[in-house]
């Protein structure tokens, strides 16, 4: 079976061919042009699939809120404008006639990790991504639970915080505004009047001031764990974002949780994402090939 995967992103539209033993090859990816909207994204993507030859299926992880059943964007944000209500599904299989899912990019990235990668051999964990904001997914059982409207697991707007910092979704106090890894970067400019990103933070890892400020950061990320840990009682947490791959935050993570949780919920790790890039990819193109 030869499955096109496509992964649709605010910026990138990254594609690759994937077989039956779910290798990805010929990797490419063309600039998205959010500004042209969400229906001119997906006439691009059909060119795309039409231009290659012996597609059996097409498996799409997109940005936005998606009905994973019918394949259409429930809600986007002004990223990808006119992108809310576009049934990609629907258009691209009247287009070209191939069997098409589509999924969130969150939940393919959790789906590619629970099959090839973090969570292989896990029946349930959750996911969480540490970037801009904080992504969450959750992985119950054997499959993706989206919730009653396609959006359960947005972790980044559980509050941490009673009348706390405000937060992109219009709410106070929320995890991401205090977790992520913009949360930690405006903390470490703001305190210390300096203006680094995240890679230069941890290149300067071993002045005591910014540590303290990381410390503090890591004390943010494991509250909202905690939480989470109370609720699903996990036996894995998978951590993403390119801020994950520093080693002490992981190891500060599990050390503190393990030092905080109540006995029973301690038979618990978190470990950082495995796949990458290619995650959402691969759980879009399982998704296709189980049509
Ligand atoms: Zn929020």
């Amino acid at each position: 079976m030869k499955i096109l995967a496509f992964d649709i992103g605010g910026t990138e539209i990254k594609y690759a061919l994937c077989d039956e033993s779910f290798n990805l090859t010929e990797k490419k990816s063309i600039p998205t042009n959010a500004h042209e909207g969400g229906k001119r994204i997906i006439e691009r993507v059909i060119e795309i699939i039409k231009s290659c030859d012996g597609i059996d299926r097409v498996g799409i992880s997109t940005a936005g809120q998606v009905d994973g059943v019918k394949g259409e964007i429930v809600f986007a944000t002004d990223t990808i404008p006119g992108y809310t209500g576009v049934k990609i599904k629907e258009l691209v299989q009247k287009e070209t006639g191939i069997p098409t899912a589509v999924e969130n990019d969150v939940n393919s990235a959790a789906l590619g990790e629970a099959i090839f990668g973090a969570g292989r051999g896990e029946k349930s964990f959750i996911c969480l991504t540490y970037g801009t904001g904080i992504g969450g997914a959750i992985y119950l059982d054997g499959k993706l639970f989206t919730g009653n409207s396609f959006s359960a697991g947005e972790f980044g707007h559980i509050v941490t915080h009673q009348g706390g910092r405000k937060c992109t979704c219009g709410g106070e106090g929320c995890y991401e505004a205090y977790a992520s890894t913009t949360a930690l970067v405006n903390d470490v400019n703001e305190k210390l009047g300096l203006s680094l990103n995240g890679r230069e933070i941890f290149e300067r890892f071993d002045d005591p001031e910014i540590k303290a400020v990381i410390d503090l950061w890591i004390d943010e990320i494991v509250t909202g764990l905690k939480s989470l840990v109370y609720i699903f009682n996990p036996s894995l947490i998978v951590a993403g974002g390119g801020i994950m791959n520093e080693e002490y935050i992981t190891k500060e993570i599990n050390a503190r949780l393990q030092s905080q949780l109540m006995n029973s919920f301690k038979k618990l790790r978190v470990v950082k994402a495995q796949m990458g890039n290619d995650a959402n990819k691969l759980g879009a193109a399982y998704l296709a090939s189980k049509l």
